[in-house]
């Protein structure tokens, strides 16, 4: 049996991202390992993008996987990085899609910036490099990472965001994110579940994360991925908790990048992740609830 299947327990992944945003995997390629994993659902959530529903779900259902239509949008909350993850939304929806193509537009203005930034540091890139690492997906950050180990400038991703590219860092540049309440909002319009991604990488204190939460509740938010690689089984009691207090689902994912994440497993994350079924189950009766 493939590495990653659990005897007795149904498997899912709702956190990958795919060559529509910065992973390297297509979507397509994406079920095809999720199959082999033997995991029974996924959601594409790539960054502040729809488009790579579609193929997932058709091959997921000639593949017998089920695709969540998912989506993960970039936000800020005071000065901090806040992603919000919607789940079961209308993949197709042209008005999700327009909110969505001002962040695309953000994202197409901040990214020359980057490019002269590391250029006036000596490194030898050009935005068509960036363009061809990205493949026709929404560019981030990770691709300008990728080329800079490719040529050499660095030893690896994390390297690269460390000197380089993490928030504040010489070649950061800003860009237009919507509130969270607006992104939370978006979602619910399209027929979604509102989910706060990965708390901690935010990087806020536990009683101010609580109060964020707080507040993101009173905006329509349901649920708080509690499963994810980098959270510590302290992490996961802390966020269960909070969970608990405001009736939140508890959803988990790997967060995948394909290359662009190095060590970060489809349906395993780094080795411990183990996301049940009944998540997904739980996701859809609100979804069919909110209809
Ligand atoms: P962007 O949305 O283009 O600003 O890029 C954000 C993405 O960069 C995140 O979704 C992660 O995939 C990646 N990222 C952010 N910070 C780091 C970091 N410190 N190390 C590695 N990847 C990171
Ligand atoms: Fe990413
Ligand atoms: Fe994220
Ligand atoms: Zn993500």
């Amino acid at each position: 049996m493939e590495k990653g299947a659990f005897f007795g327990i149904m498997c899912v992944d709702l956190h990958i991202h795919t060559t529509f945003s910065d992973g390297t995997k297509t979507p397509k390629e994406v079920v095809k390992i999720a199959k082999k994993k033997r995991l029974i659902a996924i959601s594409i959530t790539d960054h502040d993008e729809i488009k790579g529903n579609k193929e997932a779900i058709e091959v997921g259902s000639k593949e017998g996987i089920e695709v969540i239509p998912g989506v993960e949008i970039s936000t800020e909350y005071e000065g901090k990085s806040v992603h919000i993850l919607g789940y079961c939304i209308d993949y197709e929806d042209s008005n999700l899609e327009k909110s969505l193509s001002v962040l695309q537009r953000a994202r197409r203005e901040r990214n020359p910036k980057i490019v002269e930034k590391l250029r006036s540091f000596g490194f030898e890139i050009t935005y068509e490099e960036i363009v061809k690492e990205a493949g026709g997906g929404q560019i981030g950050r990770p691709h300008f990472a990728k080329l800079l180990v490719k040529k050499g400038y660095v030893k690896d991703i994390d390297e690269a965001f460390d000197l380089y590219l993490r928030k504040g860092g010489p070649a950061y540049v800003e860009k237009f994110h919507f509130l969270p309440e607006q992104a939370i909002d978006m979602i619910i319009k399209s027929g979604g579940i509102p989910v706060l991604a990965h708390p901690k990488t935010i990087g806020l204190k536990d009683d101010e994360l609580f109060n964020m939460i707080k507040q993101f509740v009173s905006f329509g938010l349901r649920g708080i991925e509690v499963y994810y690689p980098e959270h510590t089984e302290h992490d996961v009691f802390t966020y269960k908790e909070i969970a608990k207090t405001f009736g939140l689902i508890e959803t988990g994912g790997s967060d995948f990048h394909g290359d662009n994440k190095p060590g970060v497993e489809i349906g395993l994350g780094n080795g411990r992740l183990k996301v049940p079924y009944d998540v997904v189950e739980k996701l859809k009766n609100i979804a069919k609830r909110l209809k």
